[in-house]
This record gives structure tokens, sequence and C-alpha cells, in this order.
């Protein structure tokens, strides 16, 4: 399957989910981004610049992510517990590309 073909700038990227380790192309992911000011910010348009995880669309993976605290780790910064509101606001939101 050729894949030179890129569909309005959308890639075909596999991401690991920090929260259950699955394997998952990057729509079926929300990108968490470490900004330039250290802060940890929701990115769902998976376009910040900087150091970034993913977890899946799904609250399940939200919820062990808050629970292990990896996110932490992954992104070297302090999570707000906002984030993973907002995470689940997305997740809930079920909106993978706006169309
Ligand atoms: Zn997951």
């Amino acid at each position: 399957m050729p894949k030179k073909e890129k569909q309005r700038g959308k890639g075909s990227f596999v991401r690991m989910c920090a929260g259950c380790n699955g394997r998952k192309h990057k729509d079926g992911l929300i990108r968490v981004v470490r900004t330039a000011e250290g802060l940890a910010a929701v990115d769902p348009s998976g376009k910040l610049p900087g150091r970034g995880a993913y977890v899946c669309r799904d609250v399940k993976c939200i919820g062990i992510l808050k629970k292990s605290g990896r996110l932490a780790r992954l992104l070297r910064t302090e999570i707000p517990p906002a984030l993973y509101d907002m995470l689940s606001a997305v997740a809930e939101s079920g909106e993978s590309d706006g169309s």
C-alpha cells in the first residue's frame, strides 16, 4: 500500500498509549505536549511543538495514566489534575478530525 499520499497533512502515525501501552493510530489517541514554558497541555490538533506523549481517546486509559503518574515522567513536568479532566472531555467529545 503506497503511503506517499498526504491526507490533508494527516500522517498515518502509530504511537504508543502511555496508559495501556497499546499501539494505535494517532487518530485514536490524544496528544499531551510540554510547552516551551514547561507546562503540560492537551494538544487535540497534535501539532504543537515540544515533547509529547499520547493516550487513547478512552477515559479508561486516561484513568490509568492519572493513577500511574507516568505522564509527569514522560513530559518531565508536573501534570495539573485539570489536565486529566481536559483529556477526558476530549475523549468524551469523540471529535477526531473536526470535519
Ligand atoms: Zn490506551
